[in-house]
């Protein structure tokens, strides 16, 4: 089960949000037969979109997706969250791979989705006209890109951590951490919080190690650490459906409805989940 924890530190001038996603991570790769390295791509982006509802939304249906652009073979990434724990996304060539680096052996993440190109944050927000914001990317490694974005584009400073680990078997850890630091946060503070941070090291190890729980206690140590006492359950869900898949066909020509229904019927793809939909003939008749 993935979930998401949330609470404060350092007397309200620090907002924490950590979430293990290794579920939801594991289903989002099974949905599209994603690659190592695409895994880890997406599976950052939708942690990091749940991560961000927190912060920039306030109900539950409210929506914040992430579309990164990058130079990169993996081509764009699109993630969506929201604050009661839905997530979903896809990305445009989910077969794309890169070998691991050299340097350190981990997913090249940064290199599959590329160095230049656009990090931008949609709000979808009920009684408001959708904001998009956006920002250059600085490392295609999602985690930079995301705290940049909240700096520059919100004027929110943070720290973010994303990661995503796999072995042979699957997706073995998947979670994030974002730390928000409040007006009037002491430097003293800031200063603790990022010597915590530097020396728990890679996400998904500490969550290996000592669990998400564990790795957040560690992050905010000796900074007075209070947590809210549940958990919010996160999932993979879309809001397809086979009656919105039929209607998506009104937009086709009668001409080419036509076709659909003398070949038999047709298959519509929910490009956010991979789920595909048989239209019956029948039903395709219906539309008129
Ligand atoms: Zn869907």
């Amino acid at each position: 089960m993935s979930y998401l924890i949330a609470g404060h530190a350092a007397d309200l001038t620090l907002r924490v949000f950590a979430a293990d996603t290794t579920a939801l991570v594991a289903t989002a790769r099974e949905h599209h037969e994603l690659s190592p390295t695409a895994t880890a791509a997406l599976g950052r982006s939708l942690t990091g979109s749940l991560l961000l509802a927190q912060v920039l939304s306030k109900r539950d249906q409210d929506r914040v997706t992430l579309r990164i652009q990058g130079d990169g073979a993996l081509g764009y990434i699109v993630a969506e969250g929201g604050r009661d724990g839905a997530a979903r996304g896809y990305v445009k060539y989910p077969e794309a791979d890169l070998p691991p680096r050299a340097l350190d052996g981990k997913l090249d993440v940064g290199g599959l989705v590329g160095k230049t190109g656009e990090f931008a944050v949609m709000r979808l927000l009920e009684n408001t006209e959708p904001y998009t914001g956006s920002v250059p990317l600085v490392s295609g490694e999602i985690a930079d890109d995301m705290a940049t974005y909240l700096w520059q584009s919100e004027q929110i400073p943070s720290a973010v951590l994303l990661g995503v680990h796999l072995d042979s078997s699957g997706v073995t850890h998947a979670g994030g951490l974002l730390v928000q630091a409040m007006p009037g946060v002491l430097d003293s503070t800031l200063a603790k919080l990022e010597q915590n941070i530097a020396s728990l090291g890679q996400l998904t190890n500490a969550m290996r190690n000592m669990g998400l729980l564990g790795a957040v206690e560690q992050a905010l140590s000796g900074l007075d650490l209070i947590l809210q006492p549940d958990s919010q359950a996160l999932e993979w869900k879309c809001r397809c459906s086979i009656e919105r898949s039929l209607a998506s066909l009104v937009y086709f020509s009668q001409a080419e409805r036509l076709e659909m229904i003398e070949a038999g019927g047709q298959e519509v793809v929910c490009h956010w989940c991979g789920t595909k939909y048989q239209i019956s003939p029948e039903d395709i008749k219906s539309l008129g």
